[in-house]
Order: structure tokens, then sequence, then C-alpha cells
């Protein structure tokens, strides 16, 4: 049902102006944001100027007081902060407040996330149930600098001691044969296990699970990988992600800008305003920050 109003949304916000008789599928609450600069409307967003979000209104099966408390964040810059290859955090940074999650982990483990990061979190987790999507839960969240150094650190070791298929993907057998095998070594050097250690994960401090904002989602039966795809809970985040602020942070395709392939399963918080942007144009973070940018800098 949802996922039918997303796409009639989403349709009537490209293709026609008005759209006011769409029908109401949603029950109970409704919130509609307010708008930002009034002489923009949604004809605007089909010209690609303006925000989509400024014509959307927003339904909920579930309590509105869940998402109300988030809805300060739309457009605040501490979620809309950067974090990747180019734009480490550093060691010192850490989010100002954090919680620890109550709903389903992985191995029930103890995931902490930015707390209104966290109450959206609950909003769409609730509205997902609600719409008879109950398999997920939350494989990891914020990671602090150590834990990072300590995960790469485990990495490394891991590659100093034998040849994975990461190190043959990355160099090649011609090279592995050369420089290792033939030698009758069985692990890589320091250097060339940074290198492979680097193509899969995050350099300690360049990882967007310090921001505290993001979270990887799995379901019983899925891994981290693509087949989180074939489930019923991607398809549903896919198409209603952004309404709780979230977006899809490494999409297919924009590994250029993001420093990252395709991850189905990492979901970053930004507030709903640019996560409607994001989604409904299919942007990456970068583009949409650098478009913001120039905006900007031509006012
Ligand atoms: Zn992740």
């Amino acid at each position: 049902m949802k996922s039918v109003l997303s796409g009639m949304l989403v349709l009537c916000l490209l293709f026609t102006a008005g759209c006011q008789s769409r029908e109401q599928v949603v029950s109970s609450d409704t919130v509609t944001t307010e708008r930002r600069s009034p002489e923009t409307d949604g004809s605007a967003a089909a010209s690609g100027s303006g925000y989509l979000y400024q014509d959307m209104e927003y339904s909920y099966h579930t309590d509105v007081s869940q998402v109300l408390e988030y809805l300060v964040t739309d457009m605040a810059p501490e979620y809309l902060l950067l974090a990747n290859k180019e734009h480490p955090l550093g060691e010192a940074y850490r989010p100002d407040r954090t919680v620890t999650l109550t709903c389903r982990t992985y191995l029930d483990k103890e995931i902490a996330l930015e707390s209104r990061t966290a109450s959206a979190l609950y909003a769409m987790l609730a509205e997902m149930a609600a719409d008879g999507v109950t398999d997920i839960m939350v494989a990891s969240g914020y990671r602090d600098y150590r834990y990072q150094v300590s995960l790469f650190n485990q990495y490394l070791n891991n590659e100093r001691a034998s040849i994975s298929a990461d190190a043959y993907a990355y160099f090649g057998q011609e090279y592995i044969q050369a420089a290792y095998l033939s030698q009758g070594k069985t692990g890589l050097s320091r250097q060339d296990a940074e290198l492979v250690v680097r193509s899969y994960a995050a350099y300690p401090g360049t990882s967007e699970h310090q921001t505290g904002l993001c979270v990887d989602l799995l379901t019983s039966n899925t891994r981290l990988s693509r087949s989180f795809e074939d489930t019923a809970a991607f398809r549903w985040l896919s198409q209603n992600c952004h309404r709780f602020g979230f977006i899809l942070r490494y999409p297919e395709g924009k590994t250029e800008q993001t420093g990252y392939s395709y991850e189905p399963w990492h979901y970053r918080f930004v507030g709903r305003e640019a996560a409607t942007e994001i989604m409904l144009r299919g942007l990456s973070l970068e583009e949409f920050l650098a478009a913001e940018a120039a905006a900007q800098q031509a006012e």
C-alpha cells in the first residue's frame, strides 16, 4: 500500500504541479512539513530547482510524537556531516549524545546511535512493522575511533597471516605468484596488506559509522551483502526511508563520488528534507552537499 503511495507521490511531484485529490491510503496521523521559501512550489521541483519536500505530506500509521522529536534535524548542519575518505573525522570526533538501541540487533549486540537518529530509526521500524515487514535488525551503528583501529588491525593481521580472495582480487594471480607463492611466503607484507584492507574497510577516522548517524541493516537470512536487495525490508526502505530522514548512502553507480561500492544495507540519517531530495532525485550525499554549497555561493 505504502509503496503505491510513494510511487504516486514521486510521479505527482515529477510530472504534475497539482495532485490534490490523491487517495489517502494511510490512516491515522499526518504531518505536513513547513514551507521554507514560498516562492518555490512543486513545479519548480519538476524543473530541477526548489525542494521536493515542500509539497509532500508525510503520513504515518504510528505515534506521531516519535516523528516530531526529530523534525528539528531537518537541514541542521550536524545531520549533514560528511565523512568519507577525503573528509576524515579524525581521532577526536564523537557525536554529542548517543543512546544504546533498544530495537532488535544482530546477535543481541549492544549498539549505540546518535540519539535523534535512534528516534528516527524507531519510528521507521514501527512503520515497517505496521506495513507487515518485521524481519529486520540492526547489525551496526556508532563505531568510535578506537574500535575502527582495532577492526582495521584485525583485518591487517588476517591479510598478513594468509593470502585471501580479496588479495587475489586486488593484486591478481600473477603478482601473488611472483611476490609470494614462488618465494614460499604464505601471507602479505605489511604494505600490501594495508592496500588490500583499504580496498574493503574504512581507514580509521574515515568511517561514516563514527558519526553515529548511520546503521547497517540485516534480515535473518541475509548478510551484509547484495542478498539484502532481495528482501521485503529492502523494498520497503527503498520506497520509504526518506520519509524518516534516511538515505541509501552508497547507491549503485556512485562509487566515484562516495568512494564505496554499492551497499544496499547501509542507511544514513540526514533529516527528512535532505533525504527526500537525495532519494527522489537519485543523488549521493556528496552530490547533494556540492549542489547546496553551489546554491549558497550563488545567493
Ligand atoms: Zn555501514
